[in-house]
């Protein structure tokens, strides 16, 4: 397998260095995998100019999965919108067609004490928010900001349109059904359909799609009510699929339930399963260049790339039951330390899970 590896800026080179001695480990147990960098984000801006160099595309698309640590810095704030270092991201999203975001939010019990909710609510937490990335009222035309005849008369409007098409639907619920499949087998879907004629035809497809997945067992649920259940009982979800927008935000909102940033893994797919990998975090130009950045957001983004990418469920579970192992022996950088745990840099916290390896 061909890995394009994207280390981007701030702390993306030392998070993405331990993700990779811990992929190189795993070549030496007889994983077949090639390593080739690139520039993204500013350090390409840097180098050529484009946050997103055609050389960085070309590795990509020819790639089968791409690792990528973060991007931007105050250093490019000033520069104008096409040359931004967020926009390389942008760009190479929508250039690969990434329509699947797979977003874990797994709250490891002796992190507990990092969510803002009762351990006793969280502790254990481990669902999957499948959002979909490429549709819906973020991309729907037409789009726009009029002035029109109102009951007010004549004033600004603005109107945003929420449309998918039936194979848009099924090809996300095709990666979420997978997804519960892999899993406990378990999958909500979440809609608006007592008001939007958009989502009705969601359940629909969603629903239609269940008789071929006789084993993975399906619920539907409203967003208001999901948003609800989420900071009150999270743990009755385990795969949650939904749209663009109700995805964008109750992902945010299940990923904070962990409180800690630097724990949370990321993966955004086609429907080859060639994939994106990211930790969710930025590139903590606060922390940069001191080896204090926590490297397990990206260790399990290179672990979600062993399991949907290359199809290799016990490398992939291996790297987690490492970074478990590693939890409970006490090892914290300084984003999640507490007293009585022992501090680590990313160096120490990668040399940590290759132990535990
Ligand atoms: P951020 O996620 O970079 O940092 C927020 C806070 O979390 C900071 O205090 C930081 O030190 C801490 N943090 C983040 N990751 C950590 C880790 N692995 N270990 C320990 N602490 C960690 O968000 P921000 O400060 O809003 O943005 C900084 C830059 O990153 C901006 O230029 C922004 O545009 C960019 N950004 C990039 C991405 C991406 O590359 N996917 C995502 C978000 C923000």
């Amino acid at each position: 397998m061909k890995v394009c590896v994207l280390a981007g800026d701030g702390i993306g080179p030392e998070i993405t260095a331990e993700a990779l001695r811990v992929l190189e480990a795993l070549r030496g147990d007889g994983l077949d995998i090639e390593f080739e960098h690139a520039l993204i984000g500013g350090c390409a801006v840097d180098a050529t100019g484009d946050p997103y160099p055609e050389a960085t595309s070309k590795l990509a698309r020819e790639a089968d999965a791409i690792l990528l640590g973060a991007v931007g810095g105050p250093k490019w704030d000033a520069l104008p919108r096409e040359q931004r270092p967020e926009r390389g991201l942008l760009r190479i999203r929508s250039e690969l067609g990434v329509f699947a975001n797979l977003r874990p939010a797994i709250l490891y019990p002796e992190l507990a004490n990092a969510s803002s909710l009762k351990p006793e609510v969280v502790s254990g937490l481990d669902i999957l928010i499948v959002r979909e990335l490429t549709g819906d009222i973020y991309f729907g035309q037409p789009r726009g900001i009029e002035v029109r005849d109102t009951q007010w008369g004549e004033q600004r409007v603005g109107w945003n349109t929420m449309i998918y098409a039936e194979e848009e639907i099924r090809r996300i619920g095709r990666v979420a059904f997978e997804a519960a499949r892999k899993r406990s087998k378990k999958l909500c879907s979440v809609d608006k359909m007592n008001v939007l004629e958009c989502t009705q035809l969601w359940r629909e497809v969603i629903s239609d799609m269940a008789a071929d997945y006789p084993d993975v067992e399906l619920s539907h649920m409203l967003v208001d009510n999901a948003a609800m259940q989420l900071v009150k009982a999270p743990k009755q979800f385990d795969v949650v699929v939904t749209g663009n927008m109700f995805g964008d935000i109750l992902s945010d909102e299940a990923s904070m339930l962990t409180g800690s940033i630097g724990m949370l893994p990321s993966a955004s797919l086609d429907a080859d399963n060639k994939g994106l990998y990211e930790p969710s975090h930025g590139s903590a130009p606060d922390i940069a260049g001191q080896g204090v950045a926590n490297p397990l957001a990206t260790i399990l983004s290179a672990a979600m790339m062993l399991r949907y990418s290359f199809g290799d469920e016990g490398a992939a579970l291996r790297v987690e039951n490492a970074v478990r192992k590693v939890l409970a022996q006490g090892y914290r950088t300084g984003d999640i330390f507490e007293p009585g745990t022992t501090r680590v840099g990313t160096r120490q916290m990668g040399d940590a899970v290759l132990a535990a390896l």
